[in-house]
């Protein structure tokens, strides 16, 4: 199977990560290491992204909030995610941190890290040994490992490598990745994780509602871009995707889509974000808000009450 369009999606994530921290969207002093490129893009695609990482944030927090530094975080799909490096900053400590991605993606990822002084020295912990091959570093409690997620065995010795307990509490984040693995896979990799994990928190953000005509517009951007799309049944509902977790074993779930986040954020950043660039179609911005959603699910009941107000 082809991956490098699905592998390219990290590109254009970063990269539109990168635009809008330029522009004052959010901070984030970590991604132009990982990113040389800025493309504009449009008001309503930083926006989006803002709410997106926003969201995800406040999730974040919420399980940090009731789990404390004892947990660890597994971050599938992490691309050129810098939350390691922006936790850090905020003086969060966790005790063990860890990103899963394609080794092509991942090899990208460490040479990056080698390669700048301001990744390494954070990750690096006085006379801690930096553990590096061409796809996986393991510095400290950051480690950061190639393999297909669709390989539920490889995944398990990954994260055997990186000594994650099964027994601590551990947040699960997946922000647009899900999306491009086939249902049949994923089912096995959230079934996989339940039978194992005693307490945990899934993070999941992607493509919800897509039974429309905006909804086509957006596979076929995908499917332009050569992303694959056999075997994956787009979720259409907040319903489908909770079933997801609870169908797999998940003791709950919860799902809201991007409109009802992007709502609950603070109205002073809200104000502030709206007065970066002027948007013309509202309207716009409510579609894309519509087809995007944030769902968790949880092991154990520590985690039921999780809310997208940080609590
Ligand atoms: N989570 C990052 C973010 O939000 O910035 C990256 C998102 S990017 C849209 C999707 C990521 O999922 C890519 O880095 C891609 O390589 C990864 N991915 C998709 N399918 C995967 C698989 N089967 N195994 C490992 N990584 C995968």
């Amino acid at each position: 199977m082809n991956d490098e369009p699905v592998m390219a999606t990290n590109d254009d994530a970063s990269e539109c990560k990168r635009g809008a921290v330029q522009l004052g969207y959010w901070q984030d002093s970590y991604i132009p290491y990982f990113v040389r490129q800025i493309e504009k893009r449009a008001p309503e695609i930083n926006r989006g992204y803002y709410a997106r990482v926003k969201g995800v944030e406040r999730y974040i927090k919420s399980f940090l909030k009731k789990a404390g530094p004892a947990s660890q975080i597994v971050n599938l799909g992490a691309g050129f995610d810098t939350l390691y490096w922006r936790l850090k900053d905020q003086g969060v400590y966790i005790a063990n941190y860890v990103e899963i991605d394609f080794p092509t993606v991942t090899a990208r990822k460490c040479y990056a890290i080698k390669r700048n002084k301001q990744l390494l020295e954070r990750i690096h912990e006085q006379d801690g040994e930096v553990k590096l091959s061409a796809t996986d570093l393991h510095a400290g409690n950051y480690h950061c490992m190639g393999a297909d997620l669709r390989n539920i065995s490889q995944v398990e010795s990954k994260l055997q490598q990186a000594e994650v307990s099964f027994s601590t509490p551990t947040l699960f984040i997946a922000e647009c990745v899900l999306v491009y693995i086939e249902n049949d896979c994923v089912n096995r990799l959230l079934a996989w994780i339940a039978s194992k994990f005693k307490s945990a928190l899934f993070v999941n953000y992607e493509m919800c509602n897509m039974n429309d005509t905006f909804g086509d517009v957006m596979l076929g951007n995908l499917r332009a871009r050569g992303c694959n799309l056999a075997g994956i049944s787009f979720c259409k509902s907040l319903e489908t995707q909770k079933g997801r977790f609870l169908d797999n074993n998940w003791q709950g779930a919860k799902a809201w889509d991007m409109v009802q986040i992007y709502y609950d954020l603070p109205a002073s950043e809200r104000q502030r974000i709206e007065k970066i660039e002027f948007l013309d179609e509202q309207e716009l911005l409510i579609q894309l808000f519509q087809h995007y959603c944030i769902c968790v699910g949880w092991l154990g009941t520590e985690f039921a009450d999780v809310n997208c107000n940080g609590d």
